[in-house]
Order: structure tokens, then sequence, then C-alpha cells
């Protein structure tokens, strides 16, 4: 029997994300929240029930935002002082930490995520709007050697310039709103650009917050734009607008490929973060007490809704049937539920759409005869909870083990071999290369591993091991450029060289 879904299952919202359910959320164009040209709702996926309609903006909306950016960028961003501008943001970050409990509840019954991953995931976006407001005073140039044929001649001076790339257009998906948002607004701002941020039409609530903290902390209008809409409208838009200097986008890589289309008519400068199918390999000398919470949590972290998880799993024989029963009863002892419960450790799926995909895989491999080791059903209850799912016995080969789910479901393969030619290969195989680990006591395997595996980020004996200040992307078909660190930084400058006849 399905039950009659309760509102939040019961659990109780602060006084302010109540009252912010009750505004209405238009965009944010030039310092002023406007009407769009239609409207979406977005509903908390634990319970299936609305939350509240939001604006949704067109071609019309992004060129009026668009503008915005421009005159802001030639007008008072550009000519603010660096140390206003690292003032500002640090005002920012303060307003932010002052509302932490609003933009915290939002990402929960938007998206779905345990309150301890969004409470996580907001002090992550304050620290990074502070480690960006920082960097702002630390963007230098270098002196360089003047050219042969001028200094063969006379005194001569070369320097560098960074300057800002422009107006950014900012395109994120649902999996992790705001953090998302904040990782590619954070360095835009320090480097001097402006920004039109385009959040997922799943995941409205927490960037419509940060729009007024950005008002409220003065950042000039303009600046900031927000324009929530459709992807394949708002989003297009954007992506083919211009008067778009830049496009950073974090989504899907079919969608990714779109963007590098769209972008073509001004090649606008376009850095891509996108899909993944990490591998992780667990050696026979593996500590499994760590590695048995940590592989599992590689894959059933945010529900599997996470671009970094680590789905594939390469078990050696010798631990093998170990490493199973303990991540079977890890897996069975994890707590399904709203993610204002704190008792929570995995929470729904974004929407029905997403779940009957994911439920898909997982009758896909039954129906091959995989052995499933843990879970395989979706709950009897309001909203779109699927069990964390192991199976064992897979194939590189499989589709389980090559496509992105982007739920609850590990792939496991068992394997005979020490040799790390012969494991990197496998872990090699796939178009992606976004993350991994490698899980052994013994440092030499550790590091010769890392060596060899295709990835823009790798961990050992941790998974996912992400930082404000640690460069993240991908290799293949996972993306384009780095964020985070000063590389996310780098994304948004420019460089000019000088040379000077003295
Ligand atoms: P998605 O590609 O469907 O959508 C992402 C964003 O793009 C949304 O805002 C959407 O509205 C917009 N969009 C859709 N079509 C568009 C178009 N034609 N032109 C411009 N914009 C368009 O992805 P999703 O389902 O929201 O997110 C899940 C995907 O994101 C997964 O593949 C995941 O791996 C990836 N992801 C990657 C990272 C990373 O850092 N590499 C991080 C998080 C998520």
């Amino acid at each position: 029997m399905t039950s009659v879904p309760v509102p939040f299952d019961g659990h109780a919202l602060s006084p302010e994300t109540t009252a912010f359910l009750g505004q209405t959320h238009r965009l944010l164009i030039n310092g002023e929240w406007v009407d769009g040209s239609g409207d979406m709702e977005t509903r908390d996926p634990a319970t299936g029930l609305a939350l509240t309609r939001f604006h949704i903006g067109g071609v019309a909306e992004v060129d009026h935002a668009v503008k915005a950016a421009r005159a802001a960028f030639e007008g008072p961003w550009g000519r603010m002082t660096v140390a206003d501008r690292t003032a500002m943001l640090h005002k920012l970050a303060r307003v932010m930490d002052a509302n932490a409990t609003l933009l915290t509840e939002l990402d929960i019954i938007d998206n779905g995520m345990p309150r301890f991953i969004a409470g996580l995931t907001t002090a992550n976006c304050v620290e990074m709007i502070d480690y960006y407001a920082g960097a702002v005073m630390r963007i230098e140039g270098t002196t360089i050697a003047p050219p042969r044929h001028i200094a063969a001649e006379t005194e001569a001076l070369t320097y560098t310039l960074r300057e800002p790339v422009g107006v950014a257009a900012q395109i994120v998906p649902w999996n992790v709103p705001l953090s998302t948002a904040i990782l590619k607004l954070a360095p835009a701002l320090a480097a001097g650009c402006t920004v039109i941020v385009k959040p997922s039409e799943e995941t409205p609530l927490s960037v419509l917050a940060l729009g007024q903290m950005i008002l409220d902390a003065g950042l000039p209008a303009g600046v900031v734009n927000i324009i929530n809409g459709v992807g394949a409208q708002a989003g297009q838009a954007l992506a083919e607008h211009p008067g778009v200097d830049k496009i950073s986008f974090t989504g899907s890589t079919a969608t990714g490929k779109r963007i590098i289309q769209a972008a073509l008519g001004n090649l606008k400068k376009v850095s891509l973060e996108l899909g993944g199918k990490s591998p992780v390999v667990v050696m026979p000398d593996a500590d499994l007490s760590i590695a048995i919470p940590g592989v599992a949590l590689a894959t059933f972290f945010l529900q599997g809704q996470n671009c970094m998880a680590g789905t594939r799993i390469f078990a050696h024989a010798a631990i093998h049937d170990e490493l199973m029963e303990g991540l079977a009863a890890f897996a069975g002892g994890m707590t399904l539920g709203h993610g204002l419960d704190p008792a929570t450790v995995q929470g729904p799926m974004i929407s029905d759409a997403h779940s009957a995909k994911v439920m898909g895989y997982i009758d896909g491999a039954k129906a091959q005869g995989l052995t499933l080791v843990a879970g395989g059903q979706k709950l009897d209850r309001p909203g779109n909870f699927i069990q964390p799912t192991i199976f064992t016995g897979c194939d590189n080969a499989m589709p389980i083990m090559r496509e992105e789910i982007f739920g609850p479901v590990m792939a496991v393969q068992k394997i005979e071999t020490d040799d790390l030619d012969a494991i990197a290969a496998l872990a090699n195989d796939t178009p992606y290369g976004l993350s991994g680990s490698v899980w052994t006591r013994d440092l030499s395997t550790a590091h010769r591993l890392v060596k060899r595996i295709r990835s823009g980020h790798v961990s050992i004996n941790c998974h996912g091991a992400v930082g404000t200040n640690i460069p993240f992307g991908g290799y293949g078909q996972s993306g384009w450029g780095r964020e985070f660190g000063q590389e996310g930084l780098d994304a948004y400058l420019e460089t000019k060289a000088v040379t000077a006849r003295l």
C-alpha cells in the first residue's frame, strides 16, 4: 500500500524557508526581480508534492540579461578597484553564512539530498567565495625578456596582464544545485567577469535565494543575473548568444556536445564538466575496514546522483567475497528517507523519469542474470526511493559497467590478475575520465596504478576527495578544463602580452 504523502514527511521547515516558499520567484536581471515569459512548478522529490512555482525565461530574457551583464562589465564592475571587489565578495560570504539554514533547506527540499550533505555543501560554498575573494589581489602577470628584434635596437619591457574574459554564461545541473553555481560564480566574479546563471529547471530555488543575497551584499546591478528556464530554450539561447564571451557548463555529456555546437557562432570560450563512470580498484592487500564503507559511499553518496561516483568496481578475487559481504551489510544498513530527517543517509531520485531510467538498468541487470548482492527494489512509498543496489559478476562490456546510471547502482567485476597494466586497461576502457580510486596498503602499487589511470581526479584509500583549492575536471568525454583552485580562476582570465620600446 502506498501511503498518502505528508508535506516534508512531517519534518519542520525553518520560518525563513517557509517564508521564501511563499514569495513570487522571478528572474534576476540588472539588479531587479522581473517577470519571465512563463512559469513552471518545482516539487519535493521525497514526497512528490509541489513546493512552489517559478518564472522562466527564453530568448528575450536571455538577451536582456546579456546586455545588463555587458553594461556592468564595462561599467561599475570593470571599474571597481580590486580591493573593493575583494571586500564585496567577502561580504557576500558573510551574508550567505548568515542565511545558511535557508540555503541548506532549499537544496534538501528541492533536490532531495540528505541534511548532512546539504549542510556541508552550503559551508563549502561560503568557503569558496572567501577563497576566491582572497585570490582577487593575487591575480598577477609576469615580466618576460622582450623580443630579440626590438631588444637588439633599444631597451624594451615585456610583461603580461591578466584580464577578465568578459560576460560568462554558467549553466548548472540539478544534482548539487547551489554548490555547482557557486564554484562557477566565485572564480568568475573574482576574475572581474559578469555572469548569467541558469540553474536546472528541476532545482531553481537555492540559486534564487542566493540572488537576493547578492543584492543584499551590494554587488552592482547586472553583475549577476539569474535566468531560470528550460535547457533547450534558455540554456540554448545563452550558448548561442553572440554577446556571451564564455560558457561554463556542468551537466551530461550529451548536452555538453550540444553546447559546443551552439557556441560555435562567436567561438566563445567553453569549459565543460560532464558525466563519469569512475573506476574503483580494490587490491588484495586493501584494508577492508576502510575500503568497505569507502567503496560503498563512492557509489551511494548523494544517492549516486554524483558525477564522480565510483560505480565500476574492480575487486580482486582474493578479497572479492569478503568485500561483497561487507558492502551488502553496509548498503542494507543505509537509512533512506526525507533529507530533513537527520537520520537519512540516502534520499530519493530527482524525478519519476530519472527513477524509471535507473530502475531500467536494475531490471536489465536482473534479466541478464547478474548476481544481486544488495537492494534492487524501488520502495513502495511516495517519492522515488531506490535501494542501494549491488550487482557482481559484471563484465566491462555490459551497459551497467559502461553507461552513467546516475543512481545508487554499483557494478562489480571480479579480477584475477595482479598486473597493473592489465588492471589499468580495464579501468581506462571507458569514454569517461572524471574520477577514480585505488584501495591498497602498498604505496608503490597505489602510485603506479594512479599514474596509469586516465582520469582528472584519482584518490588512494578514499574516493572523490574534492576541495575548494584542488583542481577538478575530466579527461576524455568527462569534459574540457578544470574548476576549483587556481585553475578555476584561470578559466575566467585572458592573458595580454605587452611590449614597450623604452
Ligand atoms: P543536463 O545535461 O540534462 O542539464 C544540465 C543543465 O543544462 C540544465 O540546466 C539544463 O537545463 C541545461 N540544458 C539542457 N539542454 C540544454 C541545451 N540544449 N542547451 C543549453 N543548456 C541545456 O544534466 P542534468 O541531468 O541536469 O545533470 C546530470 C549530469 O550532470 C550527469 O551526467 C552528471 O555526471 C553531470 N555532472 C557533471 C559534473 C562534473 O563536475 N563533471 C557535476 C555534476 C553533474
